[in-house]
């Protein structure tokens, strides 16, 4: 006889504690088998094998593990596509619901569909609940009900609904209803990667870094922000745990959970920009240079520009890029090298630990003047004078471009003032008609 179970499928929530479809699921009447799927759809997409997410998210499962086997439990990983996983797992159990936690980009979509309608052939619950952000869908919207596209008016009805809907807690931790069990993991040579070398940030919160956060959070050769954004994007913490600490400690750093949730909102209510339309359609008019040499030294920061070349250097080298950088070095690609935003923005999913669809598209979007909230088309980042603002010291620079100062260095790729020109005349002529 087959055991009844209910199912927790794990996704971008990988920890015990405060999870919202976990407590559901452990709140039910039947054992939970807690389950994570490496998805070779998405697997085969990475084509660098030393892709350090794969084993970002190994090390979260044996974490998991660690904290599964005090509960006489473990999880259940298979590498399949999800509904041949779900084929199996019928095969092995009598499935009584699933739970999971909702997942909002366009795949995660469609494969959730998938289940879903498996689910329902066979009268089983498919149970999916709000986890990863504050606010979803269409609960914040102007008083016309329709969704925001400016932050600022969006984070303020955010905010005032916060405070008429307190952030509710889902202590998962403290349940412990599972089916017993003890499953190995697979390895990252059982899923065709291998190690990177890269390390990971811990997942804890410095309050003192928090605290100081507005004045810090600039300078890229600074630890001046909270570097959670891997964390954020697997789950490995809660997000409500983390607004109730910004709340008390910096309204400046609430605000950028916020611009997180606002990404998430729009990807929700303009889908085209999952379909690599610009979110301002009259954009998609521009004719892009698109020259693959000056790509290729931007991706291996080879442009002659010290603060874009030590971005690109530190996002190859550690799969992360700082705030203020990032800004600067797709400003540059866009404006200075009149290069697709597209090109870059997929750059950055390659190889950023933190990659996120929306808040990468949102961020591309955002500098090339195509996006909601955008900086304005004629706004072309100086990289110089960025330097003399953020990097006075020339500290970050020095750090991933050492040679900067030597003749080894390469000459600058185009001339800031020329480029600027170049990049206001095509804007113009694709938008002013
Ligand atoms: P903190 O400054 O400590 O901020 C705390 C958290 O707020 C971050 O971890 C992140 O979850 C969120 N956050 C901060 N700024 C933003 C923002 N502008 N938009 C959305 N959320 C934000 N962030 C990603 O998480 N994934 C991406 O793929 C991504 N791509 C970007 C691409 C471009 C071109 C740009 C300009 C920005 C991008 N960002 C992205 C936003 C931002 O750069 C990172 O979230 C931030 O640098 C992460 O560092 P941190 O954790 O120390 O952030």
């Amino acid at each position: 006889m087959k055991n009844k179970v209910a199912i927790f499928w794990f996704r971008r929530d990988l920890r015990i504690e405060d999870n919202h479809g976990l407590y559901e699921a452990l709140k039910s009447p039947w054992p939970v088998l807690p389950i994570f799927i490496f998805d070779p759809n998405i697997l085969a997409k990475l084509s660098n094998k030393s892709d350090a997410r794969v084993e970002f998210i190994l090390a979260c499962l044996a974490r998991l593990n660690v904290q599964f086997a005090q509960r006489n439990t473990s999880l259940c990983v298979k590498f399949a596509d999800p509904l041949q996983a779900f084929h199996e797992l019928a095969d092995q159990f009598e499935i009584q619901a699933v739970f999971t936690n909702h997942d909002y980009e366009r795949y995660a979509d469609e494969r959730d569909s998938s289940i879903r309608n498996w689910a329902s052939s066979k009268q089983i619950p498919f149970n999916t609940f709000k986890d990863q952000v504050i606010f979803e869908k269409s609960e914040v919207l102007s008083g016309q009900n329709t969704p925001y596209t400016v932050f600022t008016p969006y984070s303020r009805r955010w905010k005032e609904r916060l405070s008429q809907h307190p952030i509710s807690q889902f202590p998962s931790e403290d349940l412990s209803n599972y089916v017993s069990c003890t499953l190995a993991l697979p390895t990252l040579h059982d899923l065709g990667f291998r190690e990177s070398g890269i390390e990971f940030p811990g997942n804890e919160l410095d309050r003192s870094l928090i605290q100081s956060y507005q004045a810090q959070r600039d300078f890229p050769a600074k630890d001046g922000t909270s570097r959670l954004s891997v964390h954020l994007r697997f789950g490995t913490v809660s997000i409500r745990s983390l607004v109730q600490k910004a709340l008390g400690l910096s309204e400046t750093w609430l605000n950028e959970l916020i611009w997180r949730d606002f990404y998430f909102n729009i990807l929700h209510h303009f889908p085209h920009v999952s379909q690599g339309s610009a979110f301002r359609k009259e954009y998609d008019r521009m004719e892009w240079r698109n020259n693959e040499n000056e790509f290729m030294a931007w991706c291996q920061g080879q442009t002659g520009y010290p603060i874009v070349d030590a971005g690109m250097r530190e996002l190859n080298t550690t799969g992360f890029m700082h705030n203020r950088v990032r800004m600067i070095v797709a400003s540059f690609l866009v404006k200075h090298l009149l290069i697709d935003w597209r090109w870059g923005e997929a750059y950055f999913a390659e190889k950023l630990l933190d990659f996120d669809f929306a808040a990468n598209n949102g961020g591309w979007q955002w500098a090339a003047g195509s996006g909601c909230d955008a900086a304005p088309y004629f706004r072309v980042f100086n990289p110089t004078l960025q330097t003399q603002k953020f990097d006075k010291d020339l500290a970050y620079i020095r750090k991933w471009v050492p040679e900067f100062q030597e003749l080894s260095y390469p000459q600058p790729i185009v001339n800031h003032e020329q480029a600027r020109v170049r990049a206001l005349a095509a804007y113009k002529k694709a938008l002013v008609r």
